[in-house]
């Protein structure tokens, strides 16, 4: 009966892969097909010790070897994503970014639950999502790193969320940026929100869902580290190789 009644739902409202568009019936994933899954790389072996930058083969696991970390001083312990930003990862963060694309949260919530390693790494802890200005949440009516986050706090991974922070300026967004100009455009963008009184050494994740430089992330970390804070992690759902 209840098989019927799925595949009766199913006729009515047909669901099709967000990435590729193909029709979808039976799938583990709501919206995305097992060939547009099979392309995501989940991020676990040979990764920075501080940024999660990914090696690769190359063996080395060293900050002062990573090309990221020579280029800022990252304020976070140590940062990690749960799959890394290829073609197949963009798509997808685009449609749930820009698309209305709200929708897609509980599959991107299962993908990163594949990702053991990055379960561990944010179990425990209070999520503090990189906040969008006012007018960018306006105009796209949620702010994605918060509603990923929401998502992940409601496994049991004894975390929760705590928008810790505010957006006090409004910035160019850093896609449009070079990687030099990133960390100026990001000075001063964020401020801690008045009255949240939690600990000095509670265990913060600060929340994006993708990592490039790090700019934005480490500018969060940055304000979080300067009014006390002392155990600060950093996390995102994907990051560039
Ligand atoms: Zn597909
Ligand atoms: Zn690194």
């Amino acid at each position: 009966m209840k098989k019927l009644l799925s595949a009766i739902l199913e006729f009515i409202f047909p669901r099709y892969c967000c990435i590729c568009g193909q029709y979808l019936f039976t799938t583990a994933y709501r919206y995305i097909c097992e060939s547009c899954f099979e392309k995501v790389i989940f991020l676990g072996q040979n990764l920075c010790q501080k940024c999660g930058h990914d090696f690769g083969e190359t063996g080395f696991q060293n900050p002062q070897h990573c090309p990221r970390c020579l280029k800022t001083q990252f304020c976070f312990r140590a940062l990690r994503s749960a799959i890394s930003l290829n073609p197949m990862a963009r798509q997808l963060i685009h449609q749930f970014k820009y698309a209305q694309g709200e929708y897609l949260v509980k599959d991107l919530c299962k993908i990163v639950q594949q990702n053991t390693n990055f379960m561990s790494f944010i179990a425990d802890s209070t999520f503090v999502p990189v906040p969008l200005h006012w007018r960018r949440q306006f105009s796209r009516e949620y702010n994605q790193s918060t509603v990923l986050a929401k998502a992940l706090a409601k496994l049991p991974i004894r975390s929760q969320v705590l928008p810790l922070l505010r957006r006090v300026r409004y910035t160019r967004p850093q896609v449009e940026l070079r990687a030099d100009e990133r960390q100026i455009n990001m000075q001063g963008a964020f401020a801690l929100l008045p009255k949240i009184k939690i600990p000095l050494e509670t265990k913060l994740v600060v929340f994006d869902d993708v990592l490039t430089t790090g700019a934005t992330i480490n500018e969060c970390c940055k304000i979080l580290q300067k009014h006390g804070f002392s155990n600060i992690y950093a996390a995102t759902f994907a990051q560039k190789g």
